[in-house]
């Protein structure tokens, strides 16, 4: 039995009010943990047990996990379909894979749609059906490209842009996923072996022009792998919550066991997991949503200088890949970015103020963060945008030998300034010298001075006292 309700992102239906009582029903009368049974929401992730109501309420306001049709946490059988839903490989990392997206995959490939006919597969028959895109969709591609005549591929900012740029990615996505090609052992796109990357850039070189570019293929099947690995987290080890031993015995279609082991043996890693956590909790804070969906940003930008006739400005692309059809932002903080950027450049296109297009995204959105340019979508470095630091080395080093003849004159100029200043330095401490020992004279004076005054001074005063001294004594006479 498929639940294809439980794909249905309008949770007000009564075709999902319906599917979740269903649910509840089926999963509370199977229960092996008293009153409580896992939550398949998305939040739970059917990790965590929980009471009927709990659930129910979790089910109605976050809604369940569109990629759980089979409830086999809750007693079904399982069994897995060989669908194929990733499809975007480009800016994932920007935002975070969203809810929405992940459905949206699923309605885009109706994987699941063409078994709920049925047409009398017997029950219990594993029945191994291709459905949907697997690893053979480019072969319209290998096909048209016969003659020998190969694609162009545009370049901006080390990303494929112009009409096959999507039929690039989609090559690299296809070889990538071919265990033969790389295996899934290795943790990090950088780890492959050179080898193997030589290997698949000659491959891509059959059919598209892209002699020289090998770093920027590379950087694409990188990003192909990575989201190869998680779209297998996903959607093979995920459900089955801490059951991990029996995800690792489930090996999805397509990939070595020993691939397998590996990749099952990396997310149960407890390192690995913090690390996850961290990634993800930094991920939540950058809530300036775009809405470029799978195409990158320099595709975007690409076409627009198709429309304008020259490349769009920073602020002119971020505006571009931030707003929906109805010219507004997904929410409130792009919005205000959004604003902010508009209400600056309007004011320097006025002359009311004068500033740089980057100063402008400092402005709005504060210094940039290491390694990366704001409005530019991942992976786009400062360094990559104004040239690496080796040519910026270069063009110093170059400025300062033009510069050379010019310090020389200075130089000396400098240096005859400076004797002038020595000499009347000089001049200033022989007049201080000279100042010196007149004070000392004078100084000299002034004590014996000094001395005669105190001298004077107390011969008056005796001379005084004797005086005062008669005075009385003559006062006294004069009474008796
Ligand atoms: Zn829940």
């Amino acid at each position: 039995m498929e639940h294809n309700w439980v794909k249905l992102r309008n949770r007000a239906l009564p075709e999902y009010r319906q599917g979740v009582k269903d649910f509840l029903d089926f999963a509370f009368e199977h229960t092996t943990m008293g009153n409580k049974n896992f939550c398949p929401c998305k939040r739970c992730n059917n990790y965590f047990a929980k009471t009927r109501d709990d659930v129910e309420g979790d089910l109605l306001t976050i809604g369940i996990l569109p990629s759980y049709t089979r409830w086999f946490r809750h007693g079904e059988e399982r069994r897995f379909e060989t669908c194929d839903t990733l499809d975007s490989d480009d800016e994932s990392d920007e935002d975070g894979e969203s809810d929405e997206d992940y459905c949206a995959a699923f309605k885009e490939t109706s994987c699941v749609a063409g078994d709920s006919s049925g047409n009398g597969t017997p029950k219990g028959k594993k029945k191994r059906k291709k459905r949907g895109r697997g690893p053979t969709r480019n072969l319209k591609l290998s096909k048209e490209l016969k003659g020998g005549e190969k694609y162009e591929i545009g370049w901006l900012n080390g990303r494929p842009v112009g009409p096959h740029a999507r039929a690039l990615i989609n090559e690299c996505t296809k070889l990538v996923r071919e265990q033969q090609n790389v295996p899934l052992k290795f943790t990090d796109w950088k780890k492959v072996p050179d080898i193997n990357k030589r290997k698949l850039f000659d491959k891509v070189l059959e059919y598209f022009k892209v002699e020289g570019q090998e770093k920027e293929v590379w950087r694409q099947m990188g990003n192909s792998y990575s989201n190869y690995r998680d779209f297998l987290k996903t959607k093979f080890f995920k459900p089955y919550g801490e059951a991990t031993e029996e995800a690792r015995a489930n090996v999805p279609p397509g990939v070595e066991r020993d691939d397998w082991n590996c990749l099952v043996g990396l997310w149960t890693n407890k390192d690995y997991m913090d690390m996850c956590l961290i990634n993800k909790n930094n991920r939540s804070k950058n809530d300036i949503v775009h809405t470029s969906g799978s195409k990158s940003f320099q595709q975007r930008s690409a076409e627009e200088k198709e429309k304008m006739g020259h490349d769009p400005t920073r602020v002119q692309l971020f505006d571009i890949t931030h707003v929906q059809s109805n010219g507004q932002a997904v929410n409130e903080p792009t919005q205000d970015a959004l604003m902010a950027l508009r209400d600056l450049t309007a004011q320097v296109n006025e002359g009311v103020l004068q500033m740089s297009q980057d100063q402008m995204f400092t402005e709005v959105f504060g210094p940039e963060r290491h390694g990366r340019v704001r409005g530019y979508g991942a992976g786009i470095t400062p360094t990559k945008l104004r040239g690496s630091s080796s040519s910026i080395m270069h063009d110093l080093e170059k400025r300062l030998q033009e510069s050379e003849p010019k310090r020389v004159e200075a130089d000396a100029e400098a240096n005859a300034k400076v004797e002038s200043l020595k000499g009347e330095v000089d001049q200033l401490k022989s007049m201080l010298e000279q100042q010196a020992s007149q004070m000392a004279v004078q100084s000299r004076r002034f004590e014996d001075m000094m001395a005669q005054v105190m001298s004077c001074m107390t011969s008056r005063s005796a001379q005084s006292n004797r005086a005062s001294r008669e005075i009385t004594q003559n006062r006294r006479k004069k009474r008796k």
